[in-house]
């Protein structure tokens, strides 16, 4: 059995559910219960969220034979594959999910695992990953510390050392809204951002049943900083910032034009490897977006660009 992301088993032909916006990549898991304890995921070992969930998304099961024959003939309508992996006892039995995918299509593969080794990675690699995403998920080591198992400073030095080896092949996610100041996240994406590693923001979801179930989402403004300030990094634009004795931006060494030249809309759509969407991973339909899963329009754009801007010093938010 394999689980498929239920947006993908519809674009896959293995689900009617309704849906205005289709995913771009087929997002598939790996069966079982994972051994580790990432305090906000419902597949954690001490989750008593509902195990079809992973964020808020249901991801029903389905025999491999039939998931892999829909991938191959289906194939060009996504632009990736993404395998998240659910670690079981034996730590890297997911390698021959890896394989599979490959002989069945042609697509980019991306590999997300929770590692601590540098062999994984590269036994990933052989398998067919073109991707290896190492999440990160908190912004410093004191929330690391609260929320996962392991250090942050051995998880980034893996990060890099993977980076290091398989240039452009390594990415990342890191989650906005765990109780980071955004200095420490602005920090974090630059060195991510130094090591060419890929980053796929996500926004806090709190979802019942795991331990984190309590905590808020983020406040959409601090969501649009950040996602602000990773474009103008990740496209080489290092302004200087501002920041309160807290670590929040007051201030960026921008003038307002000069912002508007550089800022697209892309800075508001979902980040990670190129062609995955994940339409509705931390919000609702109809709630409003915090990763924009399409372009978004020119109104959607001017509304996020000014929330990410308001109260920021010298700036007409
Ligand atoms: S960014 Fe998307 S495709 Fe890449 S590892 Fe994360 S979920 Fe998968």
């Amino acid at each position: 059995m394999i689980r498929v992301a239920v947006g993908s088993a519809k674009v896959l032909g293995l689900s009617r559910i309704k849906m205005d916006i289709l995913p771009t990549t087929a997002h598939l898991m790996t069966p079982g219960r994972c051994v580790h304890d990432c305090k906000f995921c419902t597949q954690a070992k001490s989750s008593h969220a509902d195990q079809k969930l992973l964020s808020r998304i249901s991801w029903p099961e389905y025999e491999e034979e039939v998931v892999f024959s829909a991938l191959r003939d289906k194939q060009d309508r996504f632009q990736r594959v993404c395998l998240q992996v659910v670690h079981s006892d034996v730590h890297d039995d997911f390698l021959e999910y890896v394989r599979k995918i490959r002989t069945v299509c042609d697509l980019p593969i991306s590999v997300d695992i929770k590692a601590d080794d540098i062999k994984i990675v590269r036994n990933t690699i052989e398998a067919g990953a073109d991707v290896v995403g190492l999440p990160i998920d908190a912004a410093n080591s004191q929330i690391f510390k609260r929320i996962k198992e392991g250090s942050f400073s051995s998880q980034m030095e893996l990060i890099k050392q993977a980076a290091d080896e398989f240039d452009g092949k390594i990415s990342t996610h890191l989650i906005i809204g765990l109780g980071e100041s955004e200095k420490d996240t602005v920090d974090l994406i630059s060195e991510l951002h130094r090591y060419d590693v890929t980053l796929g923001l996500f926004a806090f979801t709190p979802i019942k049943g795991t331990l984190l179930e309590d905590m808020n989402p983020p406040r959409l403004k601090q969501y649009r900083r950040i996602q602000l300030l990773r474009f103008l990094i990740y496209h080489n634009f290092d302004p200087d910032i501002i920041y309160d004795d807290h670590g929040n931006i007051t201030g960026l060494d921008m003038d307002y034009k000069e912002l508007m030249n550089v800022v697209e809309p892309s800075a508001f759509q979902t980040t990670g490897c190129p062609g995955c969407n994940r339409p509705f991973y931390n919000e609702r339909p109809g709630e409003t977006l915090y990763n924009y899963p399409y372009g978004p329009s020119k109104d959607e754009f001017q509304r996020a660009l000014q929330k990410a801007i308001s109260g920021l010093e010298g700036y007409i938010g």
